[in-house]
């Protein structure tokens, strides 16, 4: 579908007010640089630059709404800044509470997901503008993964055919998602809250559609991340090894045999 042909009224959600601990010392994680860009402004430009989004709602620190805004005043009105919450969940919940009435599909994407190519946001809305309710974007599990218990002891080996690595921007039909969002509260407390909005829809029993996610969609969590990010930012501006503007996303939908 392309953008022009798009029916709905779209909007995104952006929660970035997480402090960003296991990144190391200094400036929350979304207003970290990658490419001298900071990662919430590298996050912003991916929704904007689908051509199906039309507002951006952001979740900042709550000792950080104006300095946010402000990085954020050259997107103009298309971009909203909020104060988030201690969670999560809390931050896109308050976020979710300024979405305008008329939007229909709502996309929720983690900052720290900077450099999501805007081809995967689209692929998003559009699946959901198709008919499905809740949309999110997967890889296939490539490790060998073990569930231990406290003692560091291996209980089991997990299938990992059946497993997928979670990306977003997770898209929804806005009805389902403030469903989904009312029904499970808003838990202060990062162990008691969900940390994919997928998961408050699965608790409601209602379905959830896979489709291919993308290699660049990773999150940047850790001092490796940035490493990695600036490695992908610099060979996008053709400044850093092969130039062939990308890496190749997986076709399917995320399935091991894809
Ligand atoms: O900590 P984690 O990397 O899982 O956070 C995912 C996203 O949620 C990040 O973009 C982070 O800024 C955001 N977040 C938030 N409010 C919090 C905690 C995290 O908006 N209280």
């Amino acid at each position: 579908m392309n953008a022009a042909a798009f029916p709905a009224r779209t909007a995104a959600i952006v929660p970035a007010a997480g402090r960003g601990e296991r990144l190391g010392p200094g400036a929350p994680k979304a207003l970290r640089s990658i490419g001298e860009i900071p990662i919430l402004v590298h996050a912003v430009r991916s929704l904007t630059g689908c051509g199906r989004v039309g507002l951006v709602v952001v979740a900042a620190p709550p000792d950080g709404v104006e300095g946010v805004a402000a990085l954020l005043a050259p997107f103009g009105t298309k971009v909203h800044v909020v104060a988030g919450g201690e969670t999560r969940q809390q931050s896109v919940s308050r976020a979710l509470d300024a979405i305008p009435e008329d939007v229909d599909i709502v996309l929720v994407h983690d900052a720290a997901r900077a450099l999501t190519p805007p081809g995967l946001v689209a692929a998003v809305a559009d699946a959901v503008a198709a008919g499905h309710d809740a949309v999110i974007p997967v890889l296939p599990v490539a490790d060998t993964i073990k569930s231990v218990d406290a003692d560091d002891t291996v209980t089991a080996t997990v299938d990992r055919s059946t497993l997928r690595a979670v990306q977003t921007p997770q898209g929804f039909r806005r009805s389902l998602l403030v469903k989904a969002h009312t029904a499970a509260g808003a838990p202060t407390n990062e162990s008691a809250a969900a940390t994919d909005d997928a998961g408050l829809v699965e608790q409601l029993g209602a379905p959830v559609r896979v489709i291919a996610g993308h290699p660049e969609a990773f999150k940047v969590t850790t001092p490796f991340d940035l490493i990695l990010a600036e490695a992908v930012w610099a060979r996008r501006q053709g400044t850093g090894g092969p130039q062939n503007g990308g890496i190749e996303a997986p076709r399917g939908r995320g399935t091991t045999d894809d």
